[in-house]
């Protein structure tokens, strides 16, 4: 059975890159009616950020990425690493014994050759009495290759004497990234690990871990990184590089994650996708090693398709709150009936730019009768509105597009005139604007007769 890992630090910010690897761990899974785990890697104390381990699950809800293992369930537990100290103390001891790793006295960066490997095991025992801080440092093999195939960056191998022997328990007592997740996705019986591919070039010195301890090494999947451009990442000084920012700026989470889907794999055919239609079509050898690059503007073409394919009702529930600006009595459905095919996304500063004729009809600007394609110009205008103004209480209902619109076309042939030289004026005489959303028919309904009539009257004097 697969089992993947989603294993997050508690940072407080959700990169759309660590979402997108959530995401793929989950496809993973899914895919193979595996299981999706939930891992907290929280032993970088100075890094800790209070809420942020809310945060995580609270977006992996929204998402609908929910796993099957974490925090609070699951038979591997603890989830939290900071709760699992005994356990890599534990570890670090056996892979002492077993010749992969080494008390070290000197606590920062070594070069080359580590001096404490030179150390008796009386010496060490004399200095650790003594109090003498010290690492636990991995000790790698001077001689030899060590390869492995990846999923994505296929083959890979470097000689053993290229690899640093890194930290593997902190002198604070906590373990390292690059020893926890060795342990942990071992004795949580990670199939396949899925991450950012900034973990590759380290990936041989977990392997010689693995070796060391004569346990399985996982698949491994690498994903490439997330660009904003060909060559500069995404990076938080963007102010759209996470989950949260995308989320202010009024993208739905289901657009998010389809998006993001996308940043590094690319389906078959259509582009938009359901959680449930990725997961049949994930394919983790179609996942591509270059650099996926994080295009705004097609996140807002999917986040403007699925706002239209919403029903009406569930479009203006989301709408109605951002209404509060409007000061004029008038049908806020049929604003958001107008709205609906034109909105990418659901951000106060755009829905009041489209919506801003609604509060301020005056003062009144002539220019905007001239309309090259209805051939009309102010005194065309005028003389069309006044017709409209006239015959306006011969409207049936107010409520009906189909009536208003019989009305627009009668008046019209009527006169001799075409529907836009009646139409356009009206349009603007609702608006003050030389373009809206929404035309004459439209406007009308939303305003209602009272307020529709003294637009046309206003602007007629
Ligand atoms: N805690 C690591 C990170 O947030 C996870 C890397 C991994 O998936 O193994 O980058």
């Amino acid at each position: 059975k697969i089992r993947t890992r989603f294993a997050p630090s508690p940072t407080g910010y959700m990169h759309i890159g660590n979402l997108r690897t959530a995401l793929y761990c989950y496809l993973i899974a899914k895919k193979e009616k595996g299981d999706f785990i939930l891992r907290i890697e929280d032993t970088d104390q100075k890094r800790e950020v209070a809420g942020a381990f809310e945060l995580i699950l609270q977006i992996l809800d929204e998402t609908g990425l929910h796993y099957d293992e974490g925090p609070e369930h699951g038979h591997y537990g603890p989830y939290i690493q900071s709760q699992r100290l005994d356990i890599y103390h534990h570890y670090a001891q056996e892979l002492i014994k077993l010749g992969g790793a080494h008390y070290c006295f000197c606590l920062n960066d070594i070069e080359d050759h580590d001096p404490c490997l030179d150390l008796s095991p009386d010496d060490i025992q004399q200095k650790i009495q003594n109090g003498e801080p010290y690492v636990i440092r991995q000790t790698i093999p001077q001689t030899g290759i060590t390869s492995f195939d990846d999923e994505v960056y296929g083959h890979i191998e470097v000689e053993n004497k290229t690899l640093n022997e890194g930290i593997l328990i902190k002198s604070d007592g906590f373990p390292t990234y690059n020893f926890a997740n060795v342990i942990d996705d071992h004795l949580m019986h990670i199939t396949h690990v899925v991450r950012g591919n900034e973990y590759l070039s380290s990936t041989p010195k977990y392997n010689l871990i693995y070796q060391a301890f004569d346990w399985e090494i996982p698949t491994y999947i690498h994903l490439p990184t997330v660009n904003k451009d060909e060559t500069h990442k995404l990076s938080k000084r963007d102010g759209d590089a996470s989950y949260l920012d995308l989320k202010k700026q009024g993208f739905l989470p289901q657009a998010i994650i389809n998006y993001i889907a996308l940043l590094g794999w690319s389906p078959e055919s259509n582009e938009i996708l359901s959680l449930e239609e990725l997961i049949q079509q994930f394919d983790v050898h179609h996942i591509s090693k270059a650099p996926a690059i994080f295009d705004l503007e097609k996140l807002k073409w999917m986040n403007g398709m699925y706002l239209r394919q919403m029903p009406l009702s569930q479009f203006h529930q989301l709408l109605q709150p951002h209404y509060h600006f409007i000061s004029q009595p008038v049908d806020d459905l049929e604003i958001s009936r107008i709205l609906q095919p034109r909105l990418l996304q659901i951000q106060d500063d755009i829905i009041q730019e489209l919506l801003d004729f609604i509060n301020q009809p005056l003062p009144f600007d002539i220019t905007i009768y001239t309309h090259k394609k209805f051939k009309t110009n102010p005194e065309k205008s005028l003389h069309a509105l006044t017709l409209v103004e006239k015959h306006f209480h011969e409207i049936k209902d107010f409520q009906n597009d189909d009536h208003i619109l019989t009305f627009f076309r009668e008046l019209a042939r009527e006169n001799g005139l075409k529907n836009g030289q009646i139409m356009e004026p009206v349009r603007a005489a609702l608006t003050n604007k030389r373009s809206s959303a929404g035309g004459a028919v439209e406007l009308i309904h939303i305003f209602g007769k009272e307020e529709a009539l003294q637009r046309i009257e206003t602007a007629i004097q």
